[in-house]
C-alpha cells in the first residue's frame, strides 16, 4: 500500500528525469507540477548523444539500466507511437583496437558473467569482421549488446512531458526555483522567479544545478561538479553503420542517424558555467574522437563536420547518480547522472515516483544513496 495521491508534488527540472518522474506520478493520480527554469529538455536531456545503452555500465548500475530498458522496449505503451518512434534499437558494439582494449573487454565479460549477467557478449575478431565488415583498422574483437541503440533525445523528453500532461500534470517553463524551505506544518514553500507555491513533496531533478538546489533547502552539501561533454555532427552520407560504436579504452561513441549524418562523441569534456548556463567547446579534444571515428570508418573523413556542441551535465565523484530520499522529509533527489543518464531516464522516473508513493522500487537504490559521501 503506497501513500495517498491527494498529496502534491513539485518536480524541479524538466529534463528526462523530471519529465519521466512527472509521467509516472501523474499516471498514478498524483497532483504534479514540473518547474523548469528554461525549456523542457533544454540542457543535457535535449543536447545529448541519444545513446540508449546497457553496454559498459558500472556493475552497480546494471539492474537500473536493465529495468529502464524494459520501458524503452515497450515505449509506445508509455509515451505513444509518435514519440516512441524516435528510439532506434539496433546493437551497440565496443571494439578493441589495441591489447589494452582487448584485455578490458575480456575482463568486462568475465566480471558480468560472475555477477550473473548475460546481456553483453564477446565477439571474436572473425565474428566482429562478419558483423561489421565496413570497419577498418586493427580490430581484435569487441563487446556487443543486442537491442541497444539510439534515440532523438529531445523527442523522447517531450514525449514523456506530453504523456505527463495527458495524465493531468502541469509543466511551467521559464520558472526558476530561487528558494525553497520546509515549514513546521510539513509543507514545502517554493519561491520561483514568477511566484510561489506549496507542495507536500519536492523532487530535485535539477541536473548539474541540483547540488545548489539541495543547499538552498538545507540538505547535504553534494560533491556534484559540472562539465560539458561534446558532440560533432557531419553531413549526410549513404547508410553504412547500423550499430552504435565505441572503442574499449578510448573516448568514442559513433552512430549514423537516420538522416545519414554521423554523430561523434564519447564523453570528452569541455568547461561548463552554471552562472551563465554556457557550455564551452575544446576543439583539439573533440578532434581526437573525430580522428578515431575516421580511422574506424574512413568514409567519415570525406563528410564535412556541420556543427559541434556540448551540454551541461552534473558528475558525481564515483560516476553514479544520486537517487533517493533527501535528508529532510518530503525531499527526493534524482541527479548526478555523470554523462550516462539518458538511457536510465525512464527507469529513474519510475523509481522516483515509487519513492514518493512509498511503493517498493523494482531495483535496489542502495548504490545511489544520497548520503554515501557523508
Ligand atoms: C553532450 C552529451 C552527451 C550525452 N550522451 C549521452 C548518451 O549518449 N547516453 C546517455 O545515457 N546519456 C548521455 N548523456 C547524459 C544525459 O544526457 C544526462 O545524464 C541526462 O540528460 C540528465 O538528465 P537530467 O534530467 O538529470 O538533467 P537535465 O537534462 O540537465 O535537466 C535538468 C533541468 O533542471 C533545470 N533546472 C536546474 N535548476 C533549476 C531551478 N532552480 N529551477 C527550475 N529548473 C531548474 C535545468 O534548466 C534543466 O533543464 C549525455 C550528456 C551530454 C551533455
Amino acid at each position: 500500500m503506497g501513500r495517498q495521491s491527494s498529496e502534491r508534488v513539485v518536480i524541479v527540472g524538466g529534463g528526462i528525469q523530471g519529465c519521466a518522474a512527472a509521467y509516472f506520478l501523474a499516471r498514478a493520480g498524483w497532483s504534479v507540477t514540473v518547474l523548469e527554469k528554461d525549456n523542457i529538455g533544454r540542457h543535457a536531456s535535449g543536447a545529448n548523444a541519444g545513446g540508449v545503452r546497457r553496454l559498459g555500465r558500472d556493475l552497480r548500475e546494471v539492474p537500473l539500466s536493465l529495468a529502464a530498458m524494459d520501458i524503452w522496449k515497450d515505449l509506445p505503451a508509455y509515451i505513444g507511437e509518435e514519440a516512441a518512434a524516435a528510439f532506434h534499437p539496433s546493437f551497440y558494439m565496443k571494439v578493441a583496437i589495441d591489447d589494452k582494449g582487448h584485455g578490458l573487454g575480456l575482463d568486462r565479460i568475465r566480471m558480468l558473467e560472475n555477477a550473473g549477467y548475460q546481456h553483453e557478449i564477446w565477439l571474436s575478431k572473425r565474428e566482429l569482421k562478419k558483423r561489421l565488415p565496413q570497419l577498418e583498422g586493427p580490430l581484435l574483437g569487441g563487446v556487443l549488446v543486442e537491442g541497444d541503440g539510439w534515440a532523438v533525445p529531445w523527442r523522447i523528453v517531450r514525449g514523456f512531458a506530453k504523456a505527463a500532461l495527458d495524465h493531468g500534470a502541469e509543466i511551467l517553463e521559464g520558472c526558476q526555483v530561487v528558494q525553497f524551505s520546509r515549514h513546521s506544518s510539513g509543507v514545502w514553500k517554493i519561491e520561483t522567479a514568477t511566484g510561489s507555491l506549496e507542495s507536500d513533496w519536492v523532487v530535485n531533478c535539477a541536473g548539474a544545478w541540483a547540488a545548489r538546489l539541495a543547499r538552498k533547502a538545507g540538505d547535504l552539501d553534494f560533491p556534484l561538479s559540472a562539465h560539458a561533454p561534446m558532440l560533432a555532427i557531419t553531413e549526410r552520407r549513404a547508410p553504412v553503420l547500423p550499430a552504435v560504436l565505441g572503442v574499449l579504452g578510448h573516448t568514442l561513441s559513433l552512430k549514423q542517424l537516420d538522416t545519414g549524418q554521423f554523430l561523434i562523441g564519447g564523453g570528452v569534456r569541455a568547461t561548463a558555467d552554471l552562472e551563465t548556463d554556457k557550455a564551452g567547446l575544446k576543439i583539439p579534444e573533440m578532434a581526437t574522437s573525430i580522428r578515431l571515428a575516421c580511422q574506424l570508418l574512413p568514409g567519415i573523413s570525406v563528410a564535412g563536420i556541420l556543427r559541434c556542441w556540448s551540454g551541461i551535465e552534473g558528475y558525481m565523484p564515483d560516476d553514479l547518480p544520486v537517487i533517493g530520499m533527501g535528508g529532510l522529509p518530503g525531499l527526493v533527489h534524482g541527479f548526478g547522472f555523470s554523462a550516462h543518464g539518458f538511457q536510465l531516464g525512464p527507469g529513474v522516473g519510475e523509481v522516483l515516483a515509487d519513492l514518493v508513493i512509498a511503493r517498493q522500487t523494482k531495483v535496489s537504490l542502495k548504490p545511489f544513496c544520497p548520503s554515501r559521501f557523508g
